[in-house]
């Protein structure tokens, strides 16, 4: 299986340019934010522990994401041939995570790697409207949806996420320079 890492702060784009790439190419985008979200949403074991850190911006714990992943990925190349291709969209996060992945035997074969000021994330992330279900995100001004307040798709309803709030943006970014950028360097 190839695997291809995307990487970058909080709102530089890593979801937005992981499902182009992943339509264009045909790749799975396996976004952990994602996964974590469905969780909190039908209210798992896994999702009830995650919801405080995540609603503070701060990184779930290094165990619950490892297992996983592990498991996501697992499955991903069970239920697709060899030559399949994912992205990895937000993990790892921490040295003890790309750690594992070095431990379980996974290859990374590419790295993309975004950045952009931390001023330009604050508006992306003040502006940002999500679709909980599809994922598909839409800013207030920069990517309008046709009608304000819904999915262009759907039709339902587009939140704010409530880690885009200022202050948590904030505690993310410093979370991000501090925990995962050094990444770049491992
Ligand atoms: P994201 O959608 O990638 O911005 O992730 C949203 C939140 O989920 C983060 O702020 C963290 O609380 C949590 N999260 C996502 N991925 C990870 C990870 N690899 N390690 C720890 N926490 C994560």
């Amino acid at each position: 299986m190839m695997i291809v890492l995307i990487m970058g702060p909080p709102g530089v784009g890593k979801g937005t340019q992981a499902q182009k790439i992943g339509e264009n190419f045909n790749m799975a985008h396996l976004s952990t934010g994602d996964l974590l979200r469905d969780h909190v949403r039908r209210e798992t074991p896994l999702g009830l522990a995650a919801k405080e850190k995540m609603a503070a911006g701060a990184l779930v714990p290094d165990d619950v994401i490892i297992e996983m992943m592990l498991q996501v990925l697992e499955q991903h190349s069970s239920e697709n041939s060899a030559n399949s291709a994912a992205l990895l969209d937000g993990f790892p996060r921490t040295r003890d995570q790309a750690g594992a992945l070095v431990n379980a035997g996974i290859n990374v074969n590419a790295v993309i790697d975004l950045d952009a000021a931390d001023e330009l994330i604050i508006e992306r992330l003040g502006g940002r409207l999500v679709h909980p279900a599809s994922g598909r995100t839409y800013h207030t001004i920069f990517s309008p949806p046709k009608t304000a307040g819904v999915d262009d798709v759907s039709g339902e309803p587009l939140v704010q996420r409530p880690d885009d709030r200022p202050d948590t943006v904030r505690a993310r970014l410093a979370v991000y320079r501090e925990q995962t950028a050094p990444l770049e360097d491992y």
